[in-house]
């Protein structure tokens, strides 16, 4: 009897509210089942590290983002002779997901290393990106972790991160 109620109220819950496991590599938005194919993911970001302009430093990367559209967006870094001005990957993706109207919609993402041997390796984002990852997604988009070898949410990469309702704060 307890296994049936309890049963019932997570349907229940599942239905309202959804759920996240980061485990499984799994996000329920809403009512819809989203599957995450990180493998997708990491493909997309290695096309974009092609087309990297890192001439400066050698360090070529790819970046990959989902967003609740279903759809993959990338981008990569680009450097210049300015070194502080150079853009990382991550901000090419977020930049080609806002463009097609998905701002706020960051459900996961993921950055690679392309080493001149061809090697791939995953790599994680630097603070200034992990802003820009938790503006768009909050603190439950997934960022695969090469150290855990799993999605991680971003309330792993940005502990307390500060957010729009962070400037409720101005408000009286
Ligand atoms: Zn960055």
């Amino acid at each position: 009897m307890m296994i049936i109620l309890l049963t019932f109220i997570f349907k229940i819950y599942y239905l309202f509210f959804g759920f996240e496991c980061a485990d499984l590599g799994i996000r329920v938005m809403e009512d819809k089942l989203l599957e995450i194919n990180w493998e997708d993911l990491k493909r997309a970001a290695v096309e974009a590290a092609a087309g990297s302009y890192s001439k400066y430093s050698g360090f070529v990367v790819g970046a990959a983002v989902l967003a609740k559209n279903g759809q993959i967006y990338t981008g990569t870094n680009v450097e210049n002779a300015a070194y502080g001005v150079g853009l990382c990957a991550e901000c090419g993706a977020i930049s080609d997901m806002v463009k097609d109207g998905q701002a706020l919609q960051l459900v996961a993402a993921i950055a690679i290393l392309l080493k001149r041997d061809g090697e791939v390796v995953v790599i994680t984002p630097c603070g200034r990106c992990r802003q820009l990852l938790f503006e768009h997604g909050g603190a439950g988009a997934l960022v695969w972790s090469p150290k855990f070898e799993k999605p991680l949410d971003m309330d792993y990469w940005l502990p307390e991160g500060f957010g729009s309702d962070s400037l409720k704060l101005l408000a009286v």
